[in-house]
């Protein structure tokens, strides 16, 4: 085997504990990789790949990134998936003899980077923990960059498990072996890249030493084994303390709705379905918060809409009093104006990122606080108030930080200039020391310019040389012999020394040596004492994201009209004049329809909707179910009045632009949520079914969708909204006592078709598909070909009918020997079976043959 030179035996022994992740050798000034990782590297990054000789036969693929700029190229890396492993020189070089010890000090990944895009600053970054054990399993969230830290357990499911990781929307997902090739076998609604590892090592000492005994005991086991596993990970990865994770938030999945991935993305929550943009999902309607972490809790309100009665009502409580306060809700959106990322200030102070900057903005943030608080306190709103007592404004620490930090710290914490003036005795003399050093330097350049007569002579600095005086070339002849040194020769300058000067420069250097070293000092115990009240910060932060979630919600339901849903145990919903909200607010000239809803018990449960394309049946289905989660937020809605249930789960059935997920064809995709929905839904559910059972031939879509019903209907007894284009489906209003059929006006004029967008009673008469075809702009060949057709079928299906209904009348007319049985019969065998059709539907007896 080839003999490698020292240096790479030292990489590849490093590179052992870091397999699955490019390895950053530092050397001097670059890290460098080699080998494989170089190869992959230098295509990932658009670096040159070199060579260099390391003992054994042929180069070793080698290429690097400068130390100073390598943030960039890491950061490249983990967005497109890879993990980046640190490797550090651990000794001096200049004072170590032979190899320089190295250790990796940081694996960076992308569930746990800190900085970068993916760590947007109104999102979170996931990272996520999944195992299993015995009949649980458990999932365990945690995002570094802002202390929090989630954990829950439920009986064995992978779906329930892909609910909950959709939430999260995970970067990295670790956990059990066999769970995450489970979840990675299918993509996940996400879309985002996501990095598995498999991991199994677990250290509960260390989690009950982080979050204390008491919170580790209280978890299930389940539980305690997923958090441990992400703890160690943590751990492993980051080799360093996270004082920023102070808590763990257990929770029961029972105390939210339960929104499947589809759900979300089809009533398009917090991003819409064909751009995945945010602009345009409920979230961004909503969102009008002004920190970036009420931002962040906005989503996870949305993402977790409540079932609890009274914890919705406290929410409700406390919008409907800044709603009715407009000075209130400006003064605490100016107040919230001016504070900054409190969470992510904080997970930079523990993860001793922070530095001037960020402790002068944690200072700015906590000024204020007080002017927040009294606002609650002031405002009525009993959930605020209570909000206001049990806040910390942490003042000794906004103290601390303005008497410590100067106004306008640097963003370095090695150039000195971050302690304010009178804070450390001895700061201030060494500041004097080198001021004074300053001072005697400007007054030898005085000096010096009137011994010469040199009028542009004159005394500068840089790192390399120090202190020099330079003269132009076209002066250097005024220059007395001897007393100058000369140190360096530019184009046209000689720069000299005097050991007059060599010597200040001495004193000079030594006390900004000194100040900038007791500076560094300072500023770090600061950030220490800091760091030791980080739970405190945090508990304010929530806090203020809370109250920043209040008033967003007020804003937006005060702009736009919105009423307090009345919240009941009972089962009917009513809405008058409900709309849509996000539809009404893109919509510009033209004003909205409102359309009410009543969903009853006794009569109503289920409203079978019909017509045309585009006449508004889907945005009036997903109004319904926004409106169940809108007000399970704690969110005013549109409409008049609406008095709503508490729901337990809404399914979806939409068909969606990209209905093509994982290679499976739509129907089977419909018929796969349709199965899960009937497993899982239970009375105070509410399913909305776009479109069912298209995506197949007609009379089986037809057929399953009628037996659909009767399910939901017999078996279910949920409230449903189910749209059909097969409007002959509207007799089962004559079978099903709780289905009702609507549909969405229309008003025809000539060949023109109207959308009146309003909601009445009674089927559709006919689906306007070619209408549709030709509004879309498709030939006039097909258009009218297709028109031809279609009277073809009308005819044949006519006939058809028209003949079981004869026969049928012929039953009856021979039985009741009625007169309008008799003239349909004879109508129809006449020949006149357009006309036999019409009457012996209006008779009605023969419905059923139809
Ligand atoms: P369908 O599901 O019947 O094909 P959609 O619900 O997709 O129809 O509605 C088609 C378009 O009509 C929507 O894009 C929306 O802009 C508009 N629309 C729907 N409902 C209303 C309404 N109540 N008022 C005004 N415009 C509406």
């Amino acid at each position: 085997m080839a003999k490698y030179t020292p240096m790479i035996e030292q990489y590849l022994g490093i590179k052992e504990q870091a397999r699955d992740a490019f390895l950053f050798f530092r050397l001097g000034d670059f890290y460098e990789m080699f080998f494989d990782d170089a190869i992959l590297a230098s295509k990932e990054l658009e670096i040159t790949l070199t060579g260099r000789e390391g003992g054994g036969g042929d180069k070793i693929p080698m290429c690097g990134v400068p130390f100073h700029s390598a943030e960039g190229y890491i950061v490249r890396l983990i967005e497109k998936g890879y993990k980046v492993a640190i490797c550090e020189q651990m000794e001096d070089a200049s004072v170590t003899k032979g190899m320089v010890r190295r250790e990796i000090v940081r694996v960076v990944t992308p569930g746990t980077i800190m900085e970068g895009k993916t760590v947007a600053e109104k999102a979170n970054n996931y990272m996520v923990c999944i195992t299993s054990q015995d009949a649980l399993m458990a999932i365990a969230a945690c995002d570094l960059s802002t202390g929090e830290l989630y954990v829950t357990s439920m009986p064995a499911s992978e779906e329930w498990l892909r609910d909950e990781i959709g939430i999260y929307e995970p970067s990295e997902i670790i956990g059990d072996e066999s769970l995450l090739s489970a979840v990675a076998s299918s993509a996940l609604p996400s879309g985002r890249p996501v990095l598995y590892t498999s991991w199994e090592r677990r250290q509960d000492d260390l989690v009950s030493a982080q979050f204390g005994d008491s919170t580790w005991a209280r978890l299930d086991q389940e539980r305690q084994k997923c958090v441990s596993l992400l703890i160690s990970y943590l751990n492993e990865t980051q080799k360093r303390s996270m004082g920023q994770l102070t808590r763990i938030s257990s929770y029961e999945p029972g105390q939210f709705m339960v929104l499947d991935p589809f759900t979300r993305r089809n009533l398009e929550l917090v991003e819409t379905v064909r751009e995945r943009s945010k602009k345009g999902s409920l979230l961004w309607l909503l969102d009008r918060t002004e920190t970036s972490m009420g931002a962040r809790l906005l989503r996870r309100w949305i993402d977790k809409p409540l079932r609890s009665r009274s914890r919705i009502e406290e929410r409700l409580e406390a919008v409907e009093r800044l709603y009715q306060q407009y000075i209130v809700r400006e003064d605490l959106r100016a107040a919230l104006k001016e504070i900054y990322d409190l969470e992510r200030l904080v997970g930079r102070i523990a993860f001793g990122s922070a530095n001037g900057r960020d402790m002068n903005a944690l200072k700015l943030s906590l000024q204020q606080i007080p002017a927040l608080k009294e606002l609650c306190q002031d405002s009525g709103s009993e959930t605020l108030q209570r909000l206001a007592q049990s806040m910390d404004i942490c003042g000794d620490l906004c103290a601390l930080i303005g008497d410590a930090i100067a106004d306008d710290p640097p963003v370095s914490l090695r150039d000195g200039g971050m302690i304010k003036p009178g804070y450390h005795e001895r700061l201030d003399e060494l500041r004097e020391a080198s001021r004074n050093g300053k001072q005697w330097i400007a007054e030898l350049e005085a000096r010096e310019r009137a011994a010469t007569g040199i009028k542009s002579l004159k005394i500068g600095f840089n790192k390399v040389f120090g202190y020099y005086i330079e003269v132009t070339k076209s002066n250097l002849s005024a220059l007395p012999e001897g007393r100058y040194e000369r140190k360096q020769t530019l184009a046209n300058a000689e720069r000299y020394v005097t050991p007059e000067l060599k010597e200040k420069e001495g004193l000079i250097l030594e006390a900004q040596d000194k100040m900038v070293d007791l500076e560094y000092a300072l500023f770090t115990e600061l950030r220490e004492a800091v760091n030791a009240e980080i739970a405190r910060l945090q508990k304010l932060a929530e806090q203020v994201a809370e109250m920043d979630v209040y008033q967003s919600l007020a804003a937006v339901s005060a702009d736009q009209r919105y009423v307090k849903p009345e919240l009941s145990d009972g089962y009917d919903m009513n809405i008058e004049a409900g709309r849509h909200p996000v539809v009404e607010a893109v919509m510009k000239d033209s004003a909205f329809i409102s359309n009410g809803t009543s969903l009853q018990k006794d009569g109503s449960s289920i409203l079978l909707i019909t017509g045309p394309n585009m006449a508004g049946k889907s945005t009036y289905m997903r109004q319904v179910a926004l409106f169940s989660i809108m007000a399970q937020i704690g969110c005013f809605v549109p409409a008049e009045r609406a008095v709503l249930p508490l729901v337990d789960r809404i399914f979806t059935r939409i068909g969606a632009a990209d209905d093509l997920i994982g290679g499976q064809s739509t129907f089977m995709v419909e018929m796969a949520d349709i199965q899960v929905m009937t497993e899982k839904a239970t009375p105070n559910s509410l399913i909305i079914i776009d479109e069912l059972g298209r995506g197949t031939s007609t009379s089986e879509g037809m057929a399953i969708a009628q037996a659909v019903i009767e399910y939901v209907h017999d078996v279910i007894r949920c409230k449903a909204l189910v749209s059909t284009h097969f409007h002959e489906l509207a007799h089962l209003a004559d079978s099903l006592d709780g289905l009702v059929n609507y549909s969405m006006a229309v008003q025809e004029s000539g060949d023109q078709v109207h959308f009146l967008r309003k909601l009445v009673s009674g089927a559709a008469d006919s689906s306007y598909g070619i209408y549709c075809a030709r509004l879309a702009g498709l030939p006039g060949s097909i258009i009218d070909r297709a028109y031809g057709l279609l009277q073809d079928l009308e005819k044949a299906s006519l006939h058809a009918v028209a003949g079981e209904a004869a026969a049928s009348l012929e039953t009856a007319w021979k039985r009741d020997q009625t007169k309008e049985s008799r003239d349909v019969f004879q109508l129809s065998m006449f020949g006149e079976e357009e006309e036999a059709s019409t009457r012996a539907m209006a008779a009605g007896k023969p419905e059923s043959a139809v």
